[in-house]
C-alpha cells in the first residue's frame, strides 16, 4: 500500500502516519523528520534547510524531491509506504509521477485554520523523541517532561504564532492545490479531523482499508 497523507500542518498527519505504521506495518516518511534531523545535525542540508524551515516557508522542491528519492530506494519500501508531508507542490507530485511511484489512496485531512491556530501554539514536543503534547488538550504529566522518555518538551520554533500564520498561508497557496490533483486521479478520499484523536483514528483506518 503506497499512502499519501495530505492536511495542514497541524491536521493531525503525524499521528495517522504512526497509527497505519503500526496497522499495516509500512514505514511513515516524514520529510519534516528527515529535514529536522539533519538540522540538529548540522549537515550541510540542515544548514540550508534551516532558514526555510524556522520562517514557516517551504524548502525547494529539488532539495525535498531528492531527500525522498533516496528514502524511497531503502529496502523496508518495498512493500509500500505512508508519505508523510510530501508532497507538498504540484512540482513535487509530478515528480512523484515521474519517479515511476503508484500511489493507491490519498488521504486528506481537513481541520479548520481556527483550530489549526489553536492547536500548533499550544503544541510541545519532545526534544529526544519527539512525542507530541498540547498545554491544553495533551497536557504531560510533568510540565515540561515527556511522558514516554522523561525528554525535555519544548516548542517548536516554527510554532510560533507569525510563523503558523505563515506556514497557514503557504498551504493554501501551495499544498492545497494538491486536492484538486488527486481528486482527479480518483485516488482522494477526505477525512474530517475530530475531537478525539480515536475518532479521526477510526476514520483514517476505514478510509485506508476500503
Ligand atoms: P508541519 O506539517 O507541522 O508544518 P513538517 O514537519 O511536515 O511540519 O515540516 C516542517 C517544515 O519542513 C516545513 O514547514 C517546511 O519548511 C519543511 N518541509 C517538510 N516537508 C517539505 C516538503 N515536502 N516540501 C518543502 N518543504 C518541506
Ligand atoms: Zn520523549
Amino acid at each position: 500500500m503506497r499512502l499519501i497523507l495530505l492536511g495542514a500542518p497541524g491536521a493531525g498527519k503525524g499521528t495517522q502516519a504512526e497509527v497505519i505504521c503500526n496497522t499495516l506495518n509500512i514505514p511513515a516518511i516524514s520529510t519534516g523528520n528527515i529535514l529536522r534531523e539533519a538540522k540538529a545535525n548540522k549537515t550541510p542540508l540542515g544548514l540550508e534547510a534551516a532558514s526555510y524551515m524556522d520562517s514557516g516557508k517551504l524548502v525547494p522542491d529539488e532539495v525535498v524531491i531528492n531527500i525522498l528519492k533516496e528514502r524511497l530506494k531503502e529496502d523496508d519500501c518495498k512493500n509500500g509506504f505512508i508519505l508523510d508531508g510530501f508532497p507538498r507542490t504540484v512540482p513535487q507530485a509530478e515528480a512523484l509521477d515521474q519517479m515511476g511511484v503508484e500511489i493507491d489512496r490519498v488521504v486528506d485531512l481537513e481541520v479548520p485554520d481556527e483550530k489549526i491556530m489553536a492547536r500548533l501554539s499550544g503544541r510541545r514536543v519532545c526534544e529526544k523523541c519527539g512525542s507530541s503534547y498540547h498545554v491544553l488538550y495533551k497536557p504531560t504529566k510533568v510540565e515540561g517532561v515527556c511522558d514516554r522518555c522523561g525528554g525535555k518538551t519544548v516548542q517548536r520554533k516554527d510554532d510560533a504564532p507569525e510563523t503558523i500564520r505563515e506556514r497557514l498561508e503557504v498551504y493554501h497557496a501551495q499544498t492545497e492545490p494538491l486536492k484538486d490533483y488527486y481528486k482527479k486521479t480518483g485516488k482522494l478520499v477526505v477525512v474530517e479531523g475530530q475531537e478525539e484523536v480515536a475518532d479521526t483514528t477510526a476514520l483514517t483506518l476505514k478510509a485506508v482499508e476500503a
